[in-house]
């Protein structure tokens, strides 16, 4: 390590900045954020400091940088477009052992400033001793990505309770667990979720409880939504609280890779049922569930797609609220929306369709579908589990005069490096689907936009082409008469 990092008060501190343009005024934008006291030398500033200036926030020395001007600033900044003018600068500062950063030039900089990803009052300084800046506005990003964005708040939150907390405990140990549990366990969930009122009231009653740090820990279940497969489909949300369970209750139809994303420590348990399993699996479900999170498990229910689009998260939060247990739900892009995406197929569509409704193939006896409703102009009707019931559906289709030429779209596998997608017809659906041979889990849409997707077609899977299929694991999709194929062909 040849730089060390360190995080300089500069609040009320005179800082120097040397240039007026868009660079020098860059250097300022970060510094004020400090409260520093900024001066700039510059015979010329740009309009933006010279607002600065005219509100009293900059002080201006109205010209070129003369030796001894570096005198009484905490840090100085040189930002000018000539080179012998910054070196000046740099030498001036290294003789009065000044801190000083030349803009672009690290071998003239005693000090560079991070990439900076900035919650205050927690703050993430990222940098590569200046050899790769890309990179560390990469990384940058995903920490970015990864930081909840309440967390800055959460850390003042701790910072109020610091004194209580020490006057609560004696030992330096008790302290410690307790930090821990409040940075990882429920006040900090709940303060990350936004309610910070709970969140409040529990810190209150763990500091005033006798048997602090001797308690089960609390559970809560979470009904999370993991969308349609592509991992990078996940809502951050969704990955901190897979990241943070203690057990995961996965679903058939959640990737690998996004259960990658739990803890190595969480136990992973598949729950998921397959389309001919028995009802009674959900109420199992239900009962581990229920079970898990009253042991003081944070639970993750992990389920493809959104748990509220077929998905039986309803049933799973009854359970939890029967069993007077926490619980959160985070919705998932569910397969309807990510397959219609990936296909390029645009759900509704001005002058071609105006509504859409999640339907399922798999038809409730006591809730019959209104076919003709579904199926009007100017509408979109998208099938889930509609792969085996394809043939009940067209049957029906067919019984209420719906148009034999209405375009239809399947897409098996959407999102994924294995996505197929076939264009097909009401009246030729039973047959297309079996000649294609379209298996779980897909999704069927019917409606005049599924053919807008033979024009907006943009993903295919890995990028196959249909001679490489065989290898992939794919099939050759050859379009006809009847049905066109995109996706894999
Ligand atoms: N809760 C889920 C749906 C679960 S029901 C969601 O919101 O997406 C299971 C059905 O979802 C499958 O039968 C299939 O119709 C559909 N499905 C889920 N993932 C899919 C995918 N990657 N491609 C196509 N259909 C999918």
């Amino acid at each position: 390590m040849d730089r060390l990092p360190i995080f300089m008060g500069l609040a009320g501190r005179r800082c120097l900045v040397v240039g007026g343009g868009v660079v020098a005024e860059r250097k300022i934008r970060i510094l004020s954020r400090t409260g520093a006291k900024i001066t700039i030398v510059s015979p010329t500033i740009n309009d933006y400091l010279q607002t600065l200036v005219n509100d009293g926030t900059l002080e201006h020395i109205d010209a070129h940088y003369s030796e001894g001007l570096v005198d009484g600033y905490w840090l100085v900044v040189a930002a000018t477009d000539d080179t012998a003018v910054n070196r000046r600068i740099s030498e001036d500062c290294e003789e009065r052992a000044r801190p000083c950063n030349v803009v672009d030039d690290n071998d003239l900089s005693s000090f560079i400033l991070p990439a900076i990803v900035d919650r205050s009052p927690v703050v993430v300084a990222i940098g590569t001793g200046g050899a790769a800046p890309v990179l560390a506005q990469q990384l940058k990003a995903r920490i970015e990505a990864i930081l909840p964005a309440r967390i800055g708040e959460l850390a003042s939150e701790a910072a109020r309770w610091r004194g209580l907390v020490k006057k609560r405990f004696e030992s330096g140990r008790m302290r410690l667990r307790f930090w821990q549990a409040f940075f990882d366990g429920a006040v900090a969930r709940l303060f990350l979720a936004g309610r910070r009122a709970e969140a409040e009231r529990k810190i209150r009653r763990e500091l005033l409880t006798e048997a602090v740090g001797h308690e089960t820990p609390e559970g809560e279940g979470w009904i999370v939504g993991a969308g349609p497969g592509d991992p990078s489909l996940v809502t951050l949300k969704a990955q901190q609280l897979i990241r943070t369970a203690d057990v995961v209750l996965y679903d058939r139809l959640v990737s690998a890779p996004i259960l990658d994303f739990a803890r190595k420590d969480a136990e992973l348990i598949h729950v998921g049922k397959s389309p001919d399993s028995s009802t009674n699996g959900q109420e199992e479900i239900n009962a581990l569930l229920v079970r898990l999170v009253a042991e003081g498990n944070r639970v993750c229910r992990l389920k493809g797609g959104d748990p509220f689009v077929f998905g039986r998260g309803g049933e799973e939060i009854k359970a939890l609220k029967s069993a007077g247990l926490p619980f959160q739900v985070v919705p998932g892009i569910s397969a309807a929306l990510g397959c219609a995406a990936y296909a390029g197929i645009p759900l509704t569509y001005r002058g071609v369709s105006g509504s859409v409704t999640f339907a399922t193939a798999r038809l409730d006896k006591d809730l019959p579908p209104d076919w003709p409703a579904l199926l009007k102009g100017g509408h979109t009707l998208c099938l889930y589990m509609g792969v085996g019931a394809i043939g009940n559906v067209s049957r029906q289709l067919n019984e209420h005069g719906v148009a034999r030429n209405l375009p239809v779209a399947f897409v098996e596998r959407g999102t994924t490096p294995a996505q197929r997608a076939v264009r097909s017809t009401v009246g030729t659906m039973v047959e297309d689907a079996e000649r294609h041979n379209i298996e779980a889990p897909a999704i069927v849409y019917i409606g005049q936009v599924t053919a807008l997707a033979d024009e907006f077609r943009w993903f295919d899977g890995r990028g196959e082409r249909a001679e490489q299929a065989p290898m992939d694991g794919l099939r050759t999709v050859e379009a006809t008469t009847s049905s066109a194929a995109f996706g894999a062909a």
